[in-house]
């Protein structure tokens, strides 16, 4: 057989490797550039996998090797240094390649559609509709928002991007256009000039923008400044300058659906040249969106974890926006962390990431101290106050009121008496409402886990967190027949029955996950707050992040110890930032804001530090701890998680991954288990895992290099459910 005669293709499937096929039939001259899609016979059916390499010679003896089918691509669908990032990322987290390749593909491509399709076309407004008064449109309301959409967006928005922010947008854009008000129009090839920013930067931000701009090659930047220091701004600025000269940016942010100012600021900055990667996108959308991308005509992709993986034509700029954040990480599947990756894929492409965050993680900070990232500040908030005061409150003792203390209530009653507003923030991490029986003490589990189930209004039923079962309210306590059926812990719900008692008048607004499942409520909720209106809004998580409210002037954290007492060795370092990012929302506009933090450990250092100092102060304690206990950032990590119906199989899985495990020792790393996960059984399966912990990512790397096989081959493998996760988010 003549040379480079074997491809070597990343096919779907669980099997970490590449598979090796004939050229197609008839395939005449140099194979395909690494890169584009294939269509491979496998098992019974057809899959469509990427071309990754052309090799002289085969894994598996020449009459078990099959042609491939059809070549789908003329041109490899990643510039080069994305392409190898991947395969690095499939090596670097030991994940089947092409299961790698198609978490980057959108879905279309995935199913071996065209890679470029029908140029998107951009809706704008014509001369006639921008003169037009969207008032007069008040009997074609739906054709009146639109109209103000295109008004406040400079060249236009694609159909992508109005399908991003209106429902059922088509049809009063049709009659619009019928009108005469708007047109359609071919995607720009360049991307239109932006619209002149509206302030100035301030000194430190324009340091740092001094600075960013000499960058030449790659460089990891981490951006540390508090809420509202001007972090944002500095994107902006950054990428402007990056524009003129014709280069593109990526900017991740954790989550786009709750953050909608973000993308409203970047489209207003920068207009029909941004694409925003959302999960409200059609599979044609993204593929849109992901072309525009890829063939340069978008200036700015701004997206979630997985837009980590859109080309670019000409690469500038990767932003990671609150980089701390724990969403970065994929929890199943392939398990990524988009912020690793953004880096790794800056250092291939030979360009500047910039890391933003109030609050860094420890493994940031970690590569500031090691000298192999930079470190900017911005110190202050650009607009007048400094950073809110945090107070500890002891609740140890105290009578409360479904959590909250008389201190936090009388400083609500002071807020409403000023006509200010209150955040109240709940941990909802192991904290819901659970039925407990009065009498006898019974709790109500999930029939199936280890785990509590939770009582929701919107159903009126209780609900498992982990397999999603759901059971009806009982009547009776099932152990003693007690009718005194009460709640356990506190859900956004309760607390506000509690503040109806002392505050009959006050206007709460909920914001959580249940209170926003209906599309639309989030903003409702959002603009009840903004517009003054709710004197108190309780929240969750998602109140945490990224919004901006200036007449909040007093945030109360109603349990702090769920984070202090933690099974999950970062919860403390979570906590921290939590506490940062809530206390952030405060006091933004013209008051100071105000902090209160309860908690039944007010001496905790960690709790002391942060009311004395900060972040800033938090961050030697965390990192103490984590040093002396030999953890990450100071150790790599892997977990290997497994789960059966039968205990004694996953039992007999774990240990003998660890014999394994302890039979090809490799210096510097070591191999712990079985332990039980922190929910030890959930939909019935029992869930065990091994820990391995090394010196550094290489020794890591090396020994799941060489135990991993071995552990596939183990005879008890198909017992069990298992995957590998390295650099582990969460211990669960
Ligand atoms: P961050 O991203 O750090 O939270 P932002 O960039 O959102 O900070 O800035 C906070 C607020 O201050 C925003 O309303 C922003 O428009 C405004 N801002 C930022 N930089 C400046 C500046 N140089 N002059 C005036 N206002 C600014
Ligand atoms: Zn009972
Ligand atoms: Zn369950």
């Amino acid at each position: 057989m003549d040379g480079a005669a074997i491809w070597r293709v990343a096919v779907p499937s669980p099997l970490r490797q590449a598979f090796d096929y004939l050229p197609p039939a008839r395939w005449m001259g140099a194979p395909p550039a690494p890169g584009v899609r294939v269509e491979v016979p496998f098992g019974r059916g057809r899959r469509i996998g990427i071309l990754t390499a052309v090799a002289a010679a085969a894994s598996v003896p020449d009459h078990r090797l099959r042609r491939i089918s059809r070549v789908v691509d003329e041109a490899p669908l990643w510039p080069r240094p994305l392409f190898e990032l991947l395969l690095w990322a499939a090596d670097y987290y030991h994940h089947p390649p092409g299961e790698v390749f198609s978490s980057a593909l959108p879905a279309a491509l995935r199913q071996g559609r065209p890679a470029s399709p029908r140029a998107a076309e951009i809706w704008r407004l014509t001369a006639a509709g921008r003169a037009a008064d969207p008032a007069a449109l008040a009997r074609a309301p739906a054709q009146g928002r639109l109209l103000t959409l295109l008004e406040n967006a400079t060249g236009g928005l694609s159909a992508a991007q109005l399908a991003a922010t209106m429902a059922g947008w088509r049809t009063p854009a049709r009659a619009l256009k019928a009108k005469g008000l708007v047109e359609t129009v071919a995607p720009p090839s360049l991307p239109p000039p932006s619209s002149p920013p509206a302030v100035e930067p301030s000194a430190p931000q324009g340091e740092v923008l001094e600075s960013l701009a000499t960058l030449e090659g790659f460089a990891a930047v981490l951006l540390d400044g508090v809420t509202g220091s001007g972090k944002t701004e500095v994107y902006l600025r950054h990428i402007e300058h990056l524009q003129a000269a014709g280069a593109q940016a990526l900017v991740l942010v954790p989550e786009i659906g709750l953050t909608p100012q973000m993308a409203g600021r970047f489209r207003e900055r920068f207009g029909g040249a941004v694409v925003v990667l959302h999960s409200g996108l059609t599979d044609r959308e993204r593929l849109t969106a992901w072309a525009a991308a890829r063939e340069g005509r978008a200036a700015v992709v701004l997206g979630t974890r997985s837009a980590v993986f859109t080309p670019l034509a000409r690469p500038g700029v990767i932003v990671v926006d609150e980089e701390h954040d724990g969403s970065y990480k994929q929890q199943e599947g392939f398990r990524y962390s988009a912020r690793d990756l953004a880096v790794a894929r800056a250092r291939r492409e030979g360009i500047p990431v910039i890391l933003g965050s109030a609050t860094p993680s420890l493994e940031t900070l970690e590569n500031v101290a090691a000298g192999r990232y930079r470190h900017h500040v911005l110190p202050h908030r650009v607009t007048g106050h400094g950073e809110p005061r945090l107070r500890v409150v002891d609740v140890r003792g105290r009578a409360l009121a479904e959590g909250l203390s008389q201190e936090l209530l009388a400083a609500v009653a002071t807020r409403i008496a000023r006509g200010e507003q209150s955040l109240l923030f709940l941990n909802r991490r192991g904290w819901a409402p659970v039925l407990l029986c009065h009498e006898c003490g019974w709790v109500s589990h999930c029939d199936h886990c280890d785990a509590r189930l939770v009582f929701h209004r919107s159903s009126g039923r209780q609900h498992c967190h982990y397999c999603g079962s759901v059971a009806a309210m009982p009547e009776h306590c099932p152990e003693c027949r007690s009718t005194e059926l009460r709640f356990l812990g506190k859900g956004t719900e309760r607390i506000e029955e509690a503040l109806r008692g002392p505050f009959p008048e006050a206007r709460i607004v909920r914001v959580d996950r249940d209170s926003t499942r209906r599309k639309g409520s989030l903003e409702d909720a959002l603009a009840e707050v903004h517009s003054g209106r709710a004197d108190i809004l309780i929240g969750t998580q998602m109140v945490a992040k990224g919004h901006h409210f200036p007449a909040v002037t007093l945030v109360g954290i109603l349990d702090a110890d769920g984070g202090l007492c933690a099974v999950d060795y970062r919860a403390p370092e979570r906590l921290a930032q939590l506490i940062v990012q809530v206390a952030g929302r405060a006091g933004r506009g013209d008051t100071a804001g105000e902090v209160m933090v309860q908690t039944h450990q007010p001496d905790h250092p960690l709790l002391q530090a942060l009311a004395a100092g900060g972040y800033g102060a938090a961050v030697p304690i965390l990192r103490g701890e984590r040093r002396a206990a030999a953890l990450p950032p100071f150790a790599a990590m892997a977990l290997v998680r497994a789960e059966a119906r039968r205990e004694d199989h996953v039992l007999a899985f774990i240990e003998a991954a660890v014999a394994v495990a302890r039979a090809r020792p490799v210096p510097g790393a070591e191999a712990h288990g079985p332990i039980p996960a922190p929910v030890e059984r959930v939909a019935d399966r029992r869930r065990f895992q091994l820990v391995i912990l090394a010196d550094g990512r290489w020794p890591l790397h090396q020994a799941l290099t060489r135990w991993l096989p071995a552990m596939e081959a183990l005879p008890g493998v198909r017992r069990v459910r298992w995957s590998v996760d390295v650099d582990p988010q969460d211990l669960g």
